[in-house]
């Protein structure tokens, strides 16, 4: 028996990527005390420093054994794109020298025409340039055959718009520490001159075996089952959460983990969770850019590695119907450079008004822009998780746990009076809060957003997407709520004084509460009653992605990511527009592969054995039997069949038609006319999988997939 391989976290920990010390090994102190400067205060970067950089950069890739370097970008897909360069320059002598510029780290030039720009790109100015990101670490991908520098960077036009996700990302990351800063100067905070958004993703994932896998044309084409009867044993297995790890699944784990340790991504946590199969992944938090690279990072690892183990993972929101579907929660709040996190709650009276302050902003956003957050999760895959009865709803509402929630409302002035009160309210705040546990023990899975004890944790994601967008619209809100409260807050306090500030923090807050009230909602989001509730409040339930796309381009919501410098108004417009095609594309695939399945595998498979019941009912003929019971099976089956042939011929139909020119259009087909006739398929085809033999399915079933897996 081998023994136990050990694992050196300290030693392995980010050995893959050229981070600070590294940087600072290399560097001559000035280009090292430059990039300082422009990691942690955005100054701009001289062309001597980037020389410098890359020189030590090459270096130390080579070191490692890499032969080319690629920029490392997001386009609007979500996904990442790579194009690689060898560091390879010939010489005259007829050899080669290797080479890499400040230049070439600085600026590349990949060719923008194949990446979706949302008409935001003509094509006679094609060309788009990645530029360098310093803030986020290059890192080395390995493989058996050689290995490459990766350098993150960000995607844009010649013309300057912004073709990725990055970019708005940083933009948003600034207005949100220029707004907290101002804040935080109001209330006497001098000495804070950064804020960072601070994010940890927690990812959900199926892991399948990839023999079972490859027979599924459906999980290769679109990442989901899109036939399936349910097993008789279904999501009721409460007992695979946090139970243990099949074996193989954990050695896949530890593998990829080692990974990421390697890439310097501070993963921490692994669990089973609530489905069979499924399991989650997390990291302990960082600055936002970092945390959105290391979890696509993380994403591109899992996948990586999987196959290394005969394993398959599934990222969809919903690989497998009527099982629990897969989220990824992006718990979000804000750091000081003084290290501070504003959302931690204190007892400290002028700290726990500053904590009240960022509270409420944050209350105050998610109320103001429901449809920014709801689309934020708003993909064709994730639209089967929201607003179905197992994930959170398609309404947006916060989650504060009973203790905070007492405080805001004692502060809203609406709260019982208790015996402290007379103390005056803020008194009987800190009264409450010392006594709140920094995480909070009512947990309540139903809320979309809730609030964890030190942060929020933003929990209607999909597993698939980019955590960028989400991270991108939750800076640029909370940045316009502290915008407004701070002004608020300057012209209503009487003086500077501590007392005064207080004062004014709290009648800010009381507006806040009052007016933003409705969307604090501490029950069971997913009981019948709450849309109905929620209905009342006059809260937004944006059911489809197709609504909350929708609502981008209106309500004031381009001028709003104007005003903070995040997005222009065209590059809203761009953003609307990819999202409808990648809504209409991904429905029009599965429609096909529905179709196409269904009549060349499922279909026949369900005539064969008609075939067989009627030879059987035809031999019965011979010596005088009638076979009643394979009779009735038979009607039964071809039952079936005609109206899984009707349902086919209807999908071919409606997804022929398109439903006009314009991606707008098309997607509201899809939504409208596709899906309902897809569905139909299924059913049908679903009724078709329990009436034939195991052996003729030509399908891996649920229970096969999900439960039969050999530790
Ligand atoms: P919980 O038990 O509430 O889930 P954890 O501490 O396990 O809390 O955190 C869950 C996730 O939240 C982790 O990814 C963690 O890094 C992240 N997290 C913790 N604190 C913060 C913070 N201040 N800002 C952003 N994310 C955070
Ligand atoms: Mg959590």
């Amino acid at each position: 028996m081998a023994t136990t391989p050990t694992l050196d976290i300290e030693a392995i920990f980010g050995e893959n990527t050229f981070g600070l010390t590294e940087m600072k090994n290399r560097l001559p102190k000035s280009a090292y005390k430059s990039l300082v400067g422009t990691i942690e205060r955005g100054e701009r970067i001289n062309a001597d420093v980037a020389d410098a950089v890359a020189m030590a950069m090459k270096e130390w890739a080579m070191e490692k054994g890499a032969t080319h370097y690629t920029h490392w970008f997001q386009p609007l897909t979500g996904s990442t794109a790579e194009k690689h360069d060898s560091f390879i320059t010939p010489n005259k002598g007829g050899g080669a020298v290797t080479e890499f510029s400040g230049k070439e780290l600085i600026q590349g030039e990949p060719d923008a025409s194949s990446f979706p720009s949302g008409g935001l790109r003509q094509t006679f100015e094609a060309r788009g340039y990645t530029a360098w990101d310093p803030t986020s670490p290059a890192f080395i991908v390995e493989n058996p055959h050689g290995s490459y520098l990766a350098i993150p960077t960000a995607f844009a036009s010649w013309t300057g718009e912004a073709l990725d996700n990055k970019t708005q990302l940083l933009r948003s990351m600034d207005a949100l520490s220029k707004q907290a800063v101002r804040a935080l100067r109001v209330m006497g905070h001098k000495d804070v001159n950064k804020v960072t958004a601070t994010v940890g993703d927690e990812q959900e994932y199926f892991v399948i075996d990839s023999e079972l896998y490859q027979q599924r044309l459906d999980l290769q084409m679109t990442g989901r089952t899109l036939f399936g009867a349910k097993p008789p044993r279904g999501q009721e297995m409460d007992d695979h959460y946090f139970g243990s790890i099949p074996s193989r699944v954990l050695s896949y784990m530890m593998a990829v983990e080692k990974e990421l340790y390697r890439l310097g991504i501070p993963v921490k946590t692994r669990h089973n969770e609530v489905a069979p199969s499924q399991y989650e992944i997390a990291p302990l938090f960082e600055s936002a850019n970092v945390a959105v690279d290391h979890q696509l990072l993380t994403m591109i690892t899992l996948r990586r590695f999987a196959s290394r183990f005969g394993l398959t993972i599934l990222m969809h929101e919903k690989p497998f119907a009527g099982v629990n579907g897969s989220g990824k929660h992006n718990n979000w709040s804000m750091g000081t450079d003084t290290g501070l996190n504003l959302l931690e709650p204190t007892d400290e009276p002028h700290e726990e008004a500053r904590f009240q302050f960022f509270c409420a902003a944050v209350i105050r956003a998610v109320y103001k822009h429901q449809d920014l957050l709801r689309l934020a999760a708003a993909t064709a895959g994730n639209d089967h998780r929201l607003g179905a009865n197992e994930a959170p709803p398609a309404i947006m509402s916060i989650f504060l746990g009973s203790q905070l929630t007492d405080v805001f409302e004692q502060l809203a002035g609406k709260g019982e009076a208790t015996s402290s009160k007379s103390a005056g309210t803020m008194k009987l705040g800190a009264d409450v809060l010392p006594t709140l546990p920094r995480h909070s023990g009512d947990r309540n899975r139903t809320s979309p957003f809730a609030f964890t004890g030190n942060k929020f944790e933003f929990r209607a994601l999909g597993s698939s997407q980019s955590p960028s967008m989400s991270n991108t619209i939750l800076n640029t809100i909370v940045a316009e709520s502290l915008d407004e409260m701070t002004t608020l807050l300057e012209e209503r306090r009487a003086s500077k004084s501590k007392k005064a500030t207080i004062a004014g923090i709290e009648s800010v807050v009381q507006d806040v509460i009052n007016e933003c009230g409705a969307i604090l909602f501490d029950g069971d989001g997913y009981s019948p009653e709450w849309p109905i509730e929620a209905e009342k409040r006059g809260l937004l339930n944006l059911k489809t992605t197709v609504d909350a796309i929708e609502r981008m381009g209106k309500h004031g919501n381009p001028e709003l990511f104007e005003r903070y410098a995040v997005m222009t108004v065209p590059e809203v417009v761009s953003r609307q527009e990819v999202m409808f095609e990648q809504y209409f594309m991904t429905i029009n695939i599965e429609a096909e592969t529905t179709e196409r399945m269904a009549r060349t595998m499922l279909f026949p498979a369900g005539s064969r054995y008609l075939a067989d019941l009627a030879a059987t009912l035809d031999s019965g003929d011979e010596v005088g039997l009638s076979f009643p019971g394979i009779k009735e099976t038979a009607e039964e089956l071809s039952q079936v069949l005609t109206d899984l042939r009707a349902a086919i011929v209807e999908l071919s139909k409606q997804n022929r038609e398109l439903g006009g020119d314009e991606v707008h259009d098309k997607a509201y087909h899809m939504r409208d006319n596709v899906i309902p006739a897809m569905n139909a398929v299924r059913e049908a085809a679903d009724r078709l999988e329990v009436l034939v033999p195991r052996d003729e399915w030509p399908l891996p079933t649920y229970q096969e997939i999900l439960f039969d897996k050999e530790a």
